[in-house]
C-alpha cells in the first residue's frame, strides 16, 4: 500500500473532523480544476460547474441549517414541554434532566440535554440530529454521497481515457506525461474520493431505510411510527416533502412540534 494512502487513513482515524474539512474541499477543488477541464469542455464543462455549485451549496447550507437548528426539549415553548392530560403515560422521566419527557425524546451525553425525535449525534455536524433538523442532515447525506460519487466517476472517466484503470497505472502514466507532482495530484483524488464516498453513502442507505420506516439510527428496525412513505417523509421532511431537495432555505414546516407521535394501527 502506497504511503500517501496510509498517512490519509491514519489522519482521518485520528482527525475526522480536520479530515473532513480538509478533504472534501481539496477534493471538489482538484477535480473541477484539475480534472474536469481535461476531460469535458464547451457546454458540458459549464454544465459540470453548475452542478458541482449546486452540489457544494446544498451540503454546505444542510450542514450549516442542521448545525444551527435547535431540536432540544428545551426549544419548545414553556407549555409544550409538559404532557396534555390524559397523555402522562406515553412520557417518560429522564433521570439527568429530571422532568418528564415526550415519546421519541432521549437524553444526549454530548449536548447534555433531551433531543425531540432524537435519531443520533452527529459528529460532523457537531449537534444531534433530531425531530426539527433532520430533513437537513438526509439531505446533507444525499448530497455528500452524489458530490463524492461524482468526484470519483470524474476521476475513473480520466482513468478510462488515459488508458489505464488502475490508480498505479495513472501514476505511471502521468510521471512519463506530466511529472511527479501531477501523478501524486491525481493519485490524492482517489485516496479522497474513496474514504469520503464510503462513510456519507453508508449514512445515506441508514437516513433511506429510516424514512422508508418513520424509524431512528438505534431503532432502524421499529415499524410502530410507520405511517407510509408520504407521510413518514412529510414528518420528517415538513409540508414540501420531497421537494426540500432544492435548497435547505425552501421553507417547510413540519406538521407537528415533536411532542405528540401517532403510531401505526395495530393490525
Ligand atoms: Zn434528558
Ligand atoms: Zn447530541
Amino acid at each position: 500500500m502506497c504511503i500517501v494512502t496510509e498517512l490519509c487513513h491514519n489522519y482521518a482515524k485520528r482527525y475526522p473532523h480536520k479530515f473532513v474539512s480538509i478533504g472534501h474541499p481539496s477534493s471538489v477543488i482538484l477535480v473541477m480544476f484539475y480534472i474536469t477541464p481535461i476531460i469535458f469542455n464547451g457546454l458540458l464543462y459549464k454544465i459540470s460547474w453548475v452542478v458541482a455549485t449546486f452540489i457544494t451549496y446544498n451540503i454546505l447550507g444542510n450542514m450549516l441549517f442542521c448545525y444551527s437548528t435547535n431540536t432540544s426539549v428545551e426549544c419548545l415553548p414553556k407549555d409544550r414541554q409538559l404532557p396534555v392530560p390524559g397523555e402522562e403515560n406515553l412520557w417518560h422521566y429522564c433521570e439527568i434532566c429530571q422532568k418528564l419527557m415526550p415519546p421519541r425524546s432521549w437524553h444526549c451525553a454530548l449536548c447534555r440535554c433531551c433531543i425531540l425525535k432524537r435519531d443520533h449525534h452527529c459528529i460532523f455536524a457537531a449537534t444531534c440530529i433530531g425531530h426539527n433538523n433532520h430533513r437537513y442532515f438526509f439531505w446533507f447525506t444525499f448530497y455528500l454521497t452524489i458530490g463524492t460519487a461524482l468526484s470519483l466517476a470524474t476521476s475513473l472517466i480520466y482513468a478510462v481515457m488515459s488508458g489505464s484503470f488502475l490508480p498505479w497505472l495513472i501514476i505511471k502514466d502521468s510521471i512519463e506525461i506530466k511529472g511527479i507532482f501531477s501523478s501524486y495530484c491525481q493519485y490524492l483524488i482517489f485516496i479522497l474520493n474513496n474514504l469520503a464516498c464510503g462513510v456519507p453513502a453508508i449514512m445515506l442507505a441508514f437516513q433511506i431505510q429510516i424514512i422508508y420506516l418513520n424509524a431512528s439510527y438505534y431503532e432502524i428496525n421499529n415499524r410502530s411510527y410507520n405511517l407510509g412513505f408520504r407521510k413518514n417523509c412529510k414528518l420528517i421532511m415538513g409540508q414540501r416533502g420531497l421537494w426540500t431537495f432544492l435548497s435547505p432555505s425552501l421553507k417547510s414546516p413540519l406538521p407537528h412540534d415533536g411532542t405528540q407521535w401517532q403510531m401505526k394501527p395495530k393490525d
